[in-house]
């Protein structure tokens, strides 16, 4: 049975995501972890727990979901595993810092690895699927695990709302495309762990999202 652990971190009130099994083996979802004592904080609970982390999953490379991939790589030496189509988001980021004016004490490392859509992803005995669903981003995944009833969403779905499209290689029409057709067509009682915000289900969304609701 995976569990999740939630954590809200930074400026941006960004949640990051422990996923883990029976094993102690977790997976760290877009640590968004900013000062200093939010990394200690990350790292003290991952020791609570008794994790032991052995991948790093980006959804999409917004500097608020990678804030902490240089934690996790120093702390864990895992680098980080995203699409390949969010690279230019990526190399964005210290550019977006200085808009912000939120400066970074760590660079953002280079990813280690690329993943593809409907990838699965294992760790412990458990297997993520990867759902390309770009509109937020130009690549944007979401990670799925159908046993027990789990989307780790990103900033593709919020309770009651939808992520912006207004930052570089957003696309309204896109996600909502992405909306109807990869994730509304997953089980109504699927737990949506967003970027953002509680978390909700698709059930709930499905039909009363006020952006957009199944056909
Ligand atoms: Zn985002
Ligand atoms: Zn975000």
């Amino acid at each position: 049975m995976l569990q999740v652990v939630s954590l809200t971190y930074s400026p941006f009130a960004e949640n990051t995501y422990l996923v883990y099994d029976e094993t102690g083996e977790c997976v760290i979802i877009d640590p968004g972890c900013y000062t200093k004592e939010e990394e200690k904080h990350l790292a003290h609970t991952i020791q609570l727990h008794k994790l032991k982390p052995v991948r790093l999953l980006n959804t999409h490379g917004h500097i608020d979901h990678v804030f902490g991939n240089q934690f996790v790589l120093d702390t864990w030496g895992l680098e980080a595993e995203i699409h390949r189509g969010e690279l230019p988001v990526l190399n964005s980021v210290p550019m977006v810092a200085q808009m912000y004016g939120v400066p970074m004490r760590n660079a953002v490392p280079p990813p280690g690895r690329f993943l593809e859509d409907g990838e699965e992803i294992t760790f412990g005995k458990t297997i993520l699927k990867s759902i390309l669903a770009p509109g937020h981003s130009p690549a944007h995944l979401c990670f799925y695990q159908a046993k027990d009833h789990f989307l780790i969403g990103g900033d593709v779905l919020f309770q009651g709302s939808i992520g912006r499209t207004d930052l570089p290689g957003g696309d309204h029409e896109q996600l909502l495309d992405s909306i109807r057709k990869r994730i509304y067509v997953l089980p109504d009682e699927t737990t949506v762990y967003s970027g953002h915000g509680p978390e909700t289900t698709i059930g709930w969304e499905a039909k009363t999202n006020p952006f957009v609701r199944r056909d």
